[in-house]
C-alpha cells in the first residue's frame, strides 16, 4: 500500500494549483499527484481564449462587481453568489501569481497583461496568451510542481474512490505501463479530474474527458449536482467538433447564415457574437433549423453557419488567433483569412459536477460534508456558473478555487492521520473487477457501445430536450448500457492495455449520461444551457434551486439544494 498525507486525481489547472499551494504552504508534506495522462496533456492544455480578471488594463471602468454581475447574469441567476464574489475578488491577484511563477501572458504596447473581449462579459477583462493560454499557464504550473517535491504518478489510472464511514481515506489505481493496481491511503483526497465531454458524440473535449472523477464520486453514494447544465460551445469547427476558440469573435469575427446576414440581431441585438454561449449557441440551431445553415457546396439548408475572419485581416489573425486559424487549415483545409469557417455547435463544459462548499469540501447532501474529500475545477460544481459558463471564467474558477481549495487541505490535514482500511479487500475487488472484463466474451466491441451511447445522448438530450425526446433517451439509453455485459476485449495484455482503460471509461460515461438526462428530466424549465421546449420560460417559483442527483443502479434519486443570492436579485435576462 503507498502512503501520502494527501492524494490529488488530476494533473491539469486545478490539481496542480492546489498541489503547488499545499507544498508551499507544508513544505516536506508527503503529496501524491495521479494523472491518467502525463499532467501536461491534462485537457486544460487546450484551453485557448484566456482567462477573466478585472486587471482594467484595457478597460479602467472594470470592476469586480460588474464581473460578478455578467457572471451571475450569465449563470441565469443559478450560481451561488457568494462563490461568485470569491471568484471575481481573487481573480487579478491569482492572475498576478501566475505571472510571477512565470506564465508569459500576451502584452500591451506599454507591457501589462493584454486583455480582451469575451462572450457575456461586459468589459474587455480576458487575459491571454494569444489562442494558446492553458498551454502557458499548465507549462508553469507543471514545472513550478516538478520543483517542489510532490510525487507524480503519471498514467495511472484510478478506479475508485475508498470512502468508508463518510471518509475519504484513498483511491485503488492501476498503471497503464505493466497492469499494476495499488491501493493509496491518505488523510485527505482531492478529485481535480476535469469534465465528462465524451457522453457526447461530437465534443471539444479530448478522450481522456470522460467524467471518472464525477462518476466514481455518483458509486460511492454521493450526489452530483445540477448535472442537467452541459454547455454547447457555439463553434465547434465542422464536422471534427473542436473548438474555435470564442476569443475569436472576441477580436470580432462574425457568424453568418445561408442569406449572409449576420443573425445574432435577432437573438441579442446589443452583443450580437458576444452573447453567452447558451444563447448562441441556440441562435446558431434555430438558424440551423429553419434551414439558413449551409451545406459544404456553399448551398443552403445544411448543417453549419459561417464563422467569418476575413475582414480581419491576416496579420491580425495570425498575431491574435493563429492557433485557431491553424486548426482550420490543418483540420479542414480552410485558410480563414480568405474563407469563412464552417462551424456548428459541439458540447464543451460541464456546469454541474461534484457539489462542494467555497473551500473545496464535499457535500454529502445539502447540509453535511464529507470528512477529508475534496473536489476543485471542471469536476466540482462550487456554483460559480449555474446554469451557463461564461467563457474565460473556467480557468479563473481552476486557479482560484484550487488554491483555496489546497489551503483548506493543508490546515486541515495536519490535524489528521492516516485512516485504517483493508488494503487486501480493495486489491481483490479491483483484480476481479479487471479479469471480469477480459473474460468476457460477448459479441460487442467497446467502440460500438460507446458510439451508440453517444449517438444517444446527443440525439436525445442536446440543445433543445423535452419530456417525450428524454423518456424515449432514457430507455434506449438503458437498452445500450444492457449490452455492457456483452462487451468482448481482445487486448488481454497487461502492458498499455488501453482496451480495458476504455472499457472501464465506459461505464463511467454510462453513470455520468444517465445522471445527465435523469436531472434533465427533473428541471421543468428553461434556464441557461437546458432548453425545454415543453417549458420554455424560466420558473424561479418551482426551480430555482440546485439539483442533487443520487445514483444507484437501481434508480436516481433527486433532491434540492438552495441557491445562494447575496448581491443581485433575478432578473429577466436579455441581453
Ligand atoms: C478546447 C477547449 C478550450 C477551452 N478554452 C478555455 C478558455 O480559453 N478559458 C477558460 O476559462 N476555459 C476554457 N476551457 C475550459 C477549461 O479549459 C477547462 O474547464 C479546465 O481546463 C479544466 O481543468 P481541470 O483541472 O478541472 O481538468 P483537466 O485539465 O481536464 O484535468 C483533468 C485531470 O484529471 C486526470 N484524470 C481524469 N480522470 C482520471 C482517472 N480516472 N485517473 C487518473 N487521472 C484522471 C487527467 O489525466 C487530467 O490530468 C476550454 C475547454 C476546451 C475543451
Amino acid at each position: 500500500m503507498l502512503d501520502h498525507d494527501v492524494i490529488i486525481v488530476g494533473g491539469g489547472l486545478a490539481g496542480s494549483r492546489a498541489a503547488l499551494e499545499i507544498a508551499g504552504l507544508l513544505p516536506g508534506i508527503n503529496v501524491g499527484l495521479i494523472a491518467k495522462t502525463h499532467p501536461i496533456r491534462s485537457h486544460s492544455v487546450a484551453a485557448q481564449g484566456g482567462i477573466a480578471a478585472t486587471l482594467k488594463n484595457v478597460d479602467t471602468q472594470d470592476s469586480w462587481e460588474s464581473h460578478a454581475f455578467d457572471t451571475v447574469k450569465g449563470s441565469d441567476y443559478l450560481a451561488d453568489q457568494d462563490a461568485v464574489a470569491i471568484l471575481t475578488q481573487e481573480a487579478p491577484e491569482v492572475v498576478f501569481d501566475l505571472e510571477h511563477r512565470g506564465v508569459l501572458f500576451s502584452r500591451l504596447p506599454d507591457g501589462r497583461i493584454a486583455q480582451r473581449a469575451f462572450g457575456g462579459h461586459s468589459h474587455n477583462r480576458t487575459c491571454y496568451a494569444a489562442d494558446k493560454t492553458g498551454h502557458a499557464i499548465l507549462h508553469e504550473l507543471i514545472s513550478n510542481l516538478m520543483a517542489c517535491g510532490v510525487t507524480i504518478y503519471d498514467e495511472w489510472y484510478v478506479m475508485r474512490l475508498i470512502l468508508e464511514d463518510n471518509q475519504a481515506k484513498g483511491v485503488v489505481m492501476y498503471h497503464l505501463l505493466d497492469g499494476k493496481v495499488e491501493v493509496v491511503r491518505a488523510k485527505s483526497v482531492l478529485f481535480a479530474t476535469g469534465g465528462y465531454g465524451r457522453v457526447f458524440n461530437t465534443t471539444s473535449n479530448d478522450y481522456a474527458s470522460t467524467g471518472d472523477g464525477l462518476a466514481m464520486t455518483a458509486r460511492a453514494g454521493l450526489p452530483l449536482e445540477d448535472m442537467e447544465f452541459v454547455q454547447f460551445h457555439p463553434t465547434g469547427l465542422y464536422p471534427v467538433g473542436v473548438l474555435i476558440s470564442e476569443a475569436v469573435r472576441g477580436e470580432g469575427a462574425h457568424l453568418i447564415n445561408s442569406d449572409g446576414n449576420r443573425f445574432m440581431h435577432h437573438y441579442a441585438p446589443s452583443r450580437m457574437e458576444l452573447a453567452p454561449r447558451d444563447i448562441t449557441s441556440r441562435a446558431i440551431a434555430i438558424e440551423i433549423g429553419k434551414g439558413r445553415g449551409i451545406f459544404p457546396n456553399g448551398s443552403p439548408g445544411g448543417p453549419f453557419v459561417y464563422l467569418d475572419l476575413r475582414h480581419m485581416g491576416r496579420e491580425k489573425i495570425m498575431s491574435r488567433i493563429p492557433f485557431c486559424w491553424e486548426e482550420a487549415h490543418r483540420l479542414v483545409g480552410i485558410d480563414a483569412s480568405i474563407q469563412p469557417i464552417p462551424v456548428r455547435p459541439t458540447v464543451h463544459y460541464s456546469m454541474g459536477g461534484i457539489p462542494v462548499n467555497t473551500h473545496g469540501q464535499v457535500r454529502r447532501n445539502s447540509q453535511e460534508l464529507v470528512d477529508g474529500f475534496f473536489a476543485a475545477g471542471e469536476a466540482a460544481c462550487v456554483s460559480v456558473h449555474g446554469a451557463n459558463r461564461l467563457g474565460s471564467n473556467s480557468l479563473l474558477e481552476c486557479v482560484v478555487f484550487g488554491r483555496r481549495t489546497g489551503t483548506a487541505i493543508a490546515s486541515s490535514v495536519i490535524t489528521r492521520k492516516l485512516p485504517d482500511l483493508d488494503e487486501a479487500h480493495y486489491l481483490k475487488e479491483a483484480h476481479h473487477q479487471i479479469q471480469s472484463l477480459l473474460d468476457q466474451r460477448g459479441q460487442y466491441r467497446i467502440a460500438e457501445i460507446r458510439q451508440a451511447y453517444q449517438d444517444c445522448m446527443t440525439a436525445f438530450c442536446g440543445v433543445f430536450r423535452s419530456s417525450a425526446l428524454m423518456e424515449e433517451g432514457l430507455i434506449q439509453l438503458r437498452q445500450i448500457q444492457s449490452r455492457y455485459g456483452q462487451i468482448r476485449l481482445d487486448d488481454q495484455g497487461s502492458c498499455w492495455n488501453t482496451e480495458l482503460i476504455e472499457a472501464l471509461e465506459l461505464q463511467n460515461l454510462m453513470v455520468v449520461g444517465e445522471l445527465i438526462l435523469f436531472s434533465a428530466l427533473n428541471r421543468k424549465e428553461s434556464r441557461g444551457s437546458h432548453a425545454r421546449e415543453d417549458f420554455p420560460e424560466r420558473d424561479d417559483n418551482n426551480f430555482l434551486n440546485h439539483t442533487l442527483a443520487f445514483y444507484s443502479s437501481a434508480r436516481i434519486e433527486i433532491s434540492l439544494m438552495p441557491v445562494v443570492i447575496s448581491m443581485f436579485q433575478p432578473q429577466a435576462r436579455q441581453y
